[in-house]
C-alpha cells in the first residue's frame, strides 16, 4: 500500500466478511449507531415509549443540535423525516406550484423525483444543459428563459454517475431567476462537507443511511427560514399544527414537516452517526473516499472489458461502469459470489441522465472510509477475473 493510502481508519464498522462497496446503497453502521439504537428499544420496552422518550428528551434533541452543525444550519430549520424521497415530497410539496409554472432540473436529476413532478399537472419541467462531457453548461444555463420558473431542484452528487454538479452555481441561478431552489444532497452528505448558507439553497435532502451511515429509515431535511416563511405545509398533523381550540397554525419550524410519530431508536441512531461523521471531519471524509473512489475508477479505466462511465470534471466517490457484454445485475450477483458487494443501478434512478450517457443500466461501486487499497485491489482483481472469464 502507498504511503498516501496509510490513512488511519477510525469507526470500524461491524462487517465481518466480504469487501463492502455499497456505502451510496447503504452505508454500514457503527458500534455507536447499533448502540443507541438498540438501548432505546430496550428501554422502549422496560419502561415505556413515551417514558423512553422524555428520558433521553437531550440526546433526542441532540440528533436535531448535530444535524444543523452537519449542514451549517440552525437547529429550527432540521426535521428528521424517514426516507430521502420522504423529505423531497415534503419540501416539493411546499412549494406553490400552479399550471404553466416551470421547474428546472439537473440532467442527473434523481428518478424519484422527476416521478413526484410526473404527478403536477400543467408544470413543466425542464433540464439545465449540459456540455459534452456531462458537467452543467453554466453559460448556457444563464442564458435560458426565466419567465415563470418557480423551482431549480437539483441533484448535488448522482445516484449512478459519479458526477458532482456545482450545487452552489445552480443556487445562484434559481436566485437570479426568483425561484425556489431545493438541493438534493442524499449522496453528498456524509462524503463531503456542506454549508447551507455558502450554498444558499432553500431546502437540502439528506438520506441518513448512505453515506452518513445512520439507520434505514432516516433523512434530515434542512429548510430555511425563508423556506418556512414562503412556502406552507400542504397537510400537516396535530404534531405539524398547533390547535388553539378554533383552528390550525403550522409549527414556526421545520418540524412542521414532521409527523407525530416516529422511530425514536432511529432518530437516536442518526444523531450517533452524525455525531460520527463530525468527529471524523467532513473534510477528511471527503479526502478518504477520494482517493478510494480515484483508485478504484483508474484501476477499472485499466481493465480490458470494463468501461467507466462516469461523466464530468468534479468526481464523488461513486464509480459507475459495466462489463462488456454482461448485464449488470448477473455481474453484481457473480460479484457478490466472490466477496465483494456493490449494487447495479437501473434508468429508473437517473432517466435523462442514463438516456444521455446511452446506458440502460451501470454497475455502483462505493468505497467509504472502512475501505483499504488492499480491498479496493482485490474488489479489482475480481472485476478482472470476470471481465477476462467472457
Ligand atoms: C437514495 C437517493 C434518494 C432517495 O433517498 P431515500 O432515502 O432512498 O428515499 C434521493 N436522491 C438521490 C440522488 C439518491 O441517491
Amino acid at each position: 500500500m502507498s504511503a498516501a493510502l496509510a490513512f488511519p481508519t477510525s469507526a470500524p464498522p461491524i462487517r465481518s466478511e466480504g469487501i463492502y462497496l455499497n456505502s451510496a446503497t447503504a452505508g454500514l453502521p457503527t458500534a455507536a449507531v447499533l448502540d443507541a439504537m438498540v438501548g432505546h428499544l430496550w428501554r422502549e420496552a422496560e419502561i415505556g415509549p413515551a417514558e423512553a422518550a422524555a428520558e433521553q428528551a437531550e440526546r433526542l434533541h441532540a440528533a436535531y443540535r448535530a444535524a444543523a452543525r452537519l449542514l451549517g444550519a440552525a437547529e429550527d430549520e432540521i426535521a428528521l423525516l424517514e426516507s430521502g424521497n420522504r423529505a423531497l415530497q415534503a419540501a416539493i410539496g411546499a412549494v406553490p406550484l400552479a399550471p404553466g409554472d416551470r421547474v428546472l432540473v439537473t440532467r442527473a436529476e434523481w428518478g424519484g423525483s422527476l416521478a413526484m413532478l410526473s404527478g403536477l399537472r400543467g408544470v413543466s419541467v425542464e433540464p439545465l444543459p449540459t456540455q459534452p462531457d456531462g458537467t452543467l453548461d453554466l453559460a448556457a444555463a444563464r442564458a435560458m428563459p426565466n419567465g415563470r420558473v418557480r423551482l431549480v431542484l437539483a441533484t448535488w452528487c448522482p445516484a449512478a454517475n459519479g458526477l458532482v454538479n456545482p450545487a452552489a452555481e445552480i443556487g445562484a441561478l434559481a436566485r437570479e431567476a426568483g425561484a425556489f431552489f431545493i438541493l438534493d444532497a442524499c449522496q453528498a452528505v456524509g462524503q463531503m462537507p456542506v454549508d447551507v448558507r455558502a450554498l444558499a439553497c432553500d431546502a437540502l435532502v439528506a438520506s441518513g443511511r448512505k453515506w452518513l451511515r445512520g439507520p434505514r429509515g432516516t433523512a434530515i431535511l434542512y429548510a430555511s427560514r425563508r423556506f418556512l416563511g414562503q412556502t406552507a405545509t400542504p397537510m400537516p398533523d396535530q404534531f405539524g399544527a398547533a390547535w388553539d381550540g378554533r383552528g390550525w397554525t403550522p409549527r414556526p419550524d421545520a418540524r412542521r414537516f414532521e409527523t407525530g410519530e416516529a422511530s425514536f431508536a432511529g432518530r437516536l441512531g442518526l444523531g450517533a452517526a452524525i455525531e460520527g461523521a463530525l468527529a471524523f471531519g467532513p473534510e477528511r471524509l471527503q479526502a478518504r473516499i477520494a482517493q478510494l473512489a480515484a483508485l478504484m475508477r483508474d484501476g477499472l479505466r485499466a481493465l480490458p472489458g470494463v468501461q467507466v462511465h462516469d461523466a464530468g470534471s468534479a468526481l464523488s466517490g461513486i464509480v459507475s461502469f459495466t462489463l462488456d457484454g454482461m448485464a449488470a445485475g448477473a455481474a453484481q450477483e457473480a460479484l457478490r459470489q466472490a466477496g465483494v458487494s456493490l449494487a447495479a443501478r437501473g434508468a429508473a434512478y437517473a432517466p435523462l441522465d442514463m438516456a444521455a450517457r446511452g446506458l440502460a443500466e451501470v454497475l455502483r461501486a462505493a468505497p467509504h472510509v472502512f475501505n483499504s487499497g488492499a480491498e479496493i485491489a482485490a474488489a479489482l482483481d475480481a472485476v478482472a477475473r470476470l471481465a477476462t472469464r467472457r
